[in-house]
């Protein structure tokens, strides 16, 4: 490999006090903030004398709940080990700071001809918080989640201080962090496989459908790379439920068209629209606009990537505008020959009268083995609601036990209010996950809200 981006310069180590949530802002707390600069300053973090609340990575914060978070305790920053630090032009292969975004990658990989093959919906959150929850993206039957595009990664855990993981060296330490929520060690370094940036456009077809089965019978077909559905909840009546369905794969790149451009993080048109804009009615008439919008069918639509990938980073801090109480994010995994479960949860949480503002379901393909792991080959359906609605915890306690009974799970990366008896349930790996934490991590050092909530550690 040969030294290629040297533009981030180690910053100062520095240390305040701060109030963070995450992304749905449902519980923000008081921490104290470290931002070391390099990896040898995480591993003194770690090998000194552990506060006495422990302390937990974060990466941008882009996780829904309280995983990136320890009231009254200490959080690690970890944006300064940021940049691609090594290329190797043979493989393709790069070695970044784990702090380093999906942004600033992809921007610079695409100057090379070359980009990510998996990319969640936004590209401002970090190597780190990626593996750490091992994010998959709208291509998760063909290119599964970033465990498969990670060859290894530096990790700097409590009893060891800091190691290289790969998956064929220590592969219990890999599949308990592939997913395992910051809570096996601090990820300092990855490096990734990159794939040829051939056309920096696609080509989607759309669909407009009556109902959850007619969608699901289109994200079933494989002919696309890319699959996603996004699905009107707010609709009253027979327009409950109803889909546009978007399909996309690599395009022909007109004459003249542009290369990657994405917004920087704090962009778009949200910064500019008052905070707790969103109520029912007019959710309910932006759906409405939005379907009509939407052909009834379409084929090879030119799309730019960035909009094709990340369509709600053009819209900035979105989640500002659920106000002040915040959003929670309800995502859940369902097996294949579960379908009838997306069914029963939408018919109990239309019938509890929440108000599901924006709603997407995605077909996921085999599980990468992380023990705590999200994707599981079957469906996932993301459901985003105001935190504030009336009835929103009993009914989602209802709908855990709804999909913890066909064999499904809830992603932790989304989650705020799961119980441990629920984790368990959901989480089939779980004992032998707590058994890597304890031989890494034995005095409990990495700690965390979401931790603490979920019986993970004290
Ligand atoms: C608009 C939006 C769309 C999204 N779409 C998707 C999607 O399509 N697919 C998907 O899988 N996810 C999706 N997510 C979730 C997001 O990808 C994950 O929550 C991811 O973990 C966020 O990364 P982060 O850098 O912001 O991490 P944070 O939120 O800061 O932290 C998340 C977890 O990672 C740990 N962590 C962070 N950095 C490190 C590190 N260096 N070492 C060890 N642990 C670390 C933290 O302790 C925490 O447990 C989406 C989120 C948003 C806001």
């Amino acid at each position: 490999m040969s030294p290629v981006d040297t533009k981030h310069a180690p910053p100062q180590p520095d240390e305040r006090q701060g109030v963070l949530s995450g992304w749905g802002r449902t519980s923000p707390v008081t921490a104290t903030l470290v931002r070391p600069g390099d990896s040898s300053q995480v591993a003194a973090l770690l090998a000194g004398e552990a506060p006495a609340r422990g302390l937990i990575a974060r990466g941008a914060g882009r996780s829904y709940g309280d995983a990136a978070q320890n009231g009254d305790g200490t959080v690690i920053d970890m944006t300064a080990l940021a940049g691609i630090t090594a290329l190797d032009s043979r493989t393709g292969e790069i070695e970044v700071g784990a702090g380093t975004t999906f942004a600033e990658l992809l921007e610079a990989l695409a100057q090379r001809g070359l980009t990510l093959p998996v990319v969640p919906g936004t590209a401002h959150l970090t190597v780190g918080g990626a593996i750490a929850a091992d994010v998959h993206g709208k291509n998760h039957p063909r290119a599964g989640s970033i465990a498969r595009q990670l060859r290894s990664f530096a990790l700097c855990t409590p009893a060891d201080g800091e190691i290289e993981v790969s998956e064929s060296e220590q592969p219990e330490l890999w599949a308990a962090t592939l997913g395992g929520m910051g809570l096996t060690g601090v990820i300092t370094a990855a490096t990734l496989r990159t794939i040829e940036l051939r056309r920096p456009i696609a080509v989607a077809d759309t669909d407009k459908v009556d109902t959850l089965e007619e969608a699901i019978e289109l994200l079933d077909a494989d002919a696309h790379s890319h699959a996603i559905a996004w699905l009107d909840l707010m609709g009253r009546g027979r327009r409950f439920g109803r889909a546009v369905v978007t399909r996309s794969r690599e395009g022909e790149q007109p004459a003249g068209s542009s290369r990657l451009e994405l917004k920087p993080a704090q962009a778009g048109v949200a910064a500019r629209l008052p905070s707790g804009l969103l109520r029912p009615a007019s959710v309910r008439a932006y759906n409405r606009m939005r379907w009509l919008a939407s052909p009834r069918r379409a084929r090879e639509r030119p799309l730019a990537i960035d909009a094709a990938l990340f369509p709600l980073d053009a819209i900035g801090a979105w989640n500002r505008l659920y106000g002040r109480r915040g959003l929670v994010q309800y995502q859940c995994a369902v097996p294949d020959g579960e379908e009838w479960t997306l069914r029963c949860l939408l018919e109990m949480l239309r019938s509890q009268r929440l108000p599901m503002y924006l709603a997407t379901l995605k077909r996921l393909g085999p599980g990468s083995g992380g023990m705590l792991s999200f994707p599981l080959k079957g469906w996932t359906l993301a459901i985003d609601i105001p935190a504030r609605a009336p009835g929103l915890a009993a009914a989602l306690d209802r709908a855990d036990l709804l999909v913890a009974s066909s064999g499904g799970r809830v992603y932790l990366a989304k989650d705020a209010r799961m119980s441990s008896e629920t984790l368990a349930r959901m989480y089939p790996a779980l004992p032998q996950f707590l058994a890597v934490r304890a031989r890494v991590d034995p005095h409990e050092t990495l700690r965390s809200d979401l931790s603490r909530r979920l019986g993970l550690t004290r």
